[in-house]
């Protein structure tokens, strides 16, 4: 057998600790933030029957070219979820909830794509949707929740792109503006250009081929084409974006990867990543796609941010680090291990992370161990300490020093000694 096959497969990963940690607490603070906004977790499936996926655009390359599909032994035709909106739009049809339905997702999707950095074949996204009110508010209130959240990370350079594709007819009659367009000059395009044209116009001006620039650039605008209706709702959600101060760039050549949005789309884009994986999240509107799926029309907005990419512009930026230790304190114990047992549970229970050393090592050893997990904190108990009920409270990582402790006050002490610096 191949050397491969005790690894973990071509575009997917072990995330081990600390990057673990981090990941967790990007879900952490992101269901914060939406969870402040009145937005509610659903947990879809993984897999779902494949036709909800087609409902994403078969001529687009998540669903023609990307999409992990197979028979179950029932026969069923079932694909691995490449995004989450379509689950989470089936979910509303499905269970026909009050509207407005505003939820927030966090997992794994999955795309047979070409493995890079930041570009997996298994990746997390956290998102949110929001289906029911037609408000040009509520498209900002989601954007406005995606730029809270990286606020809160504290990424200071992220680019807001924002668009309306118009409506269904609006969108249309762009396509066959755009199609035009490029016919008439469909000699001049790259090849690859040429083959997209055919399956899908809008994608010709995502190219970033040097020889397409020039037809990309004089291509008709979305702006030109949106309808009164159109244009007011998006003068409304970028009125909105000004009334809280969240800055954003119009980009009419923005269409996103995905069939379903109308009207509003946008992107976000962090500066501090390489052009070839500097989107960390994007979303829009997909006024037809609750209806596509056997509900009541129901318009809905959403948008879905991408953990990895994220995080790796966390790293570009130097911010939201990776904790440094995983607990607070260590417990060592050179009488056996009995103390060991009943101090941990102890200080675990007083809501502190604690750890010890095993299999009975000497003093020395395990000091080392102590100082290897980075604990800010070490409790020693030798026999000196056991005999006069103390513990010896030894600081690990600053100048605190040492000092023994009677036994009852250790909580205590670790409590004083562990609170957070206050802010001056
Ligand atoms: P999409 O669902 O294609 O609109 O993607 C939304 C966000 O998910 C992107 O902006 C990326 O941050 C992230 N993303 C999409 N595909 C991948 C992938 N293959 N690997 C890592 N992140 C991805």
């Amino acid at each position: 057998m191949a050397d491969s096959t005790f690894r973990a497969p071509k575009g997917t990963r072990d995330i081990l600790w600390p990057d673990s940690a981090r990941w967790r607490a990007l879900v952490d603070a992101f269901a914060d933030v939406v969870g402040a906004a009145g937005y509610t977790q659903v947990v879809p499936p993984m897999f779902e029957h494949v036709e909800v996926f087609h409902r994403l655009g078969d001529a687009t390359d998540v669903v023609s070219k990307e999409m992990y599909e197979f028979l179950d032994k029932g026969g069923r035709n079932i694909a691995l979820r490449p995004e989450q909106t379509a689950s989470v739009v089936r979910a509303f049809a499905e269970h026909r909830p009050v509207v407005p339905w505003k939820v927030w997702y966090a997992g794994p999707n999955f795309r047979y794509e070409r493995a890079q950095k930041g570009r997996f074949r298994q990746f997390d996204q956290v998102g949110v949707e929001a289906l029911g009110p037609d408000d040009p508010h509520l498209d900002a209130e989601v954007i406005a929740l995606a730029w809270r959240f990286y606020e809160r990370l504290g990424l200071r350079r992220v680019t807001l792109l924002v668009n309306s594709l118009g409506n269904p007819e609006d969108r249309a009659r762009y396509v066959e503006a755009l199609t035009a367009h490029f016919a008439d000059n469909r000699d001049a395009l790259s090849e690859a250009s040429r083959s997209t044209l055919e399956r899908n116009p809008l994608r010709v001006l995502d190219s970033k081929r040097p020889e397409d620039a020039d037809l990309v650039a004089a291509a008709p605008r979305m702006d030109d084409h949106l309808s009164d209706d159109a244009a007011e709702h998006f003068a409304r959600v970028c009125g909105a974006l000004d009334a809280v101060d969240i800055p954003y760039r119009v980009a009419p050549g923005l269409v996103r990867g995905l069939d379903y949005y109308l009207r509003t789309t946008f992107e976000f884009v962090a500066e501090a990543l390489d052009a070839a994986q500097d989107a960390v999240g994007g979303g829009g509107r997909y006024d037809r796609l609750a209806e596509e799926m056997g509900a009541p029309p129901t318009p809905g907005v959403g948008f879905a941010l991408g953990v990895d990419r994220t995080l790796l512009a966390c790293d570009a930026e130097g911010v939201f680090d990776a904790p440094e230790a995983a607990v607070d304190v260590f417990v060592v114990d050179t009488c056996g291990g009995d103390e060991a047992v009943l101090l941990t549970d102890e200080v675990r229970r007083a809501g502190l992370r604690a750890d010890r050393a095993w299999d009975g090592r000497s003093m020395k050893a395990q000091m080392k161990a102590a100082d290897r997990s980075n604990a800010a904190v070490a409790l020693i108990v030798g026999e000196e300490e056991r005999a006069a009920g103390t513990v010896t409270v030894r600081d690990l990582r600053g100048d605190a020093g040492q000092q023994a402790v009677a036994r009852g006050d250790v909580v205590e002490v670790l409590r004083s000694r562990l609170a957070p610096p206050t802010a001056t």
